[in-house]
């Protein structure tokens, strides 16, 4: 599928939901793609990507930077607090902010450089053990917690269950966030970014859709 085609079908979508036209960020979702992929993209004009590894980002994206002006990185995946500093000086939002101890080794680099990219709470609706995420219990203290460091928190961030209908998780987020006053809303893959869109998606994170397959042999 071309990039012409979800931009197409996201706007169906926000049409759909009754939302303004322009409301849905697309985030193109480059992680394990060749960079001729990735440059097709830019070539048809498209400026904001993901990675979910820093390491990875910082391998292709100050080399595309050079070649294209206007990029916005979004980083969505773990982050490890040891790669706290250059996943900030590298992206222009961080998605998976998930642990106290992140947010506080975040808050100290920000004061030390007086600048801090977008964060998003990433929540683990699906309650999954495996997986990183605030449990929706604590959300509401967590972000209070990060508030009080002066962190930026744009909102928040869920990757549903694969086997189980996202429509539970993306209604769930959507409360979580409008109760403690976010208005961002980054959920929504390559299979369900409509559905996202019309419970309130913000930021939709797709990646397959646009690239093709992800080849990680
Ligand atoms: C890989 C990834 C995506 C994109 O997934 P697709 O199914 O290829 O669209 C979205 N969000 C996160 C956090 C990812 O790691």
């Amino acid at each position: 599928m071309s990039l012409e085609e979800i931009k197409a079908r996201i706007a169906k979508a926000e049409v759909e939901a009754g939302r303004p036209k322009g409301s849905v960020k697309l985030i193109a979702v480059s992680k394990t793609q060749p960079n001729e992929r990735v440059e097709d993209v830019l070539m048809a004009g498209h400026r904001i990507f993901g990675e979910n590894r820093v390491q990875e980002a910082a391998g292709k994206w100050p080399m595309f930077r050079e070649r294209y002006d206007g990029i916005e990185l979004h980083l969505i995946g773990p982050l490890q607090t040891n790669k706290a500093r250059q996943a900030m000086d590298l992206a222009q939002a961080i998605h998976s902010v998930d642990r106290p101890k992140l947010a506080e080794t975040l808050a100290r680099l920000a004061q030390e450089r007086g600048a801090c990219p977008d964060l998003f709470i990433q929540v683990n609706t699906g309650e999954e053990p495996q997986k990183a995420g605030i449990a929706p219990a604590d959300v509401d203290g967590f972000v209070a917690e990060c508030r009080k460091l002066d962190l930026p928190i744009k909102g928040l961030m869920c990757i549903p269950p694969v086997e189980e209908e996202p429509s539970m998780h993306f209604a769930l987020l959507a409360k979580m966030a409008a109760r403690n006053g976010l208005a961002g809303l980054s959920m929504g893959m390559s299979s369900d970014f409509e559905k996202a869109i019309s419970f309130g998606a913000t930021h939709v994170r797709v990646g397959s859709a646009i690239f093709g397959a992800r080849d990680y042999a």
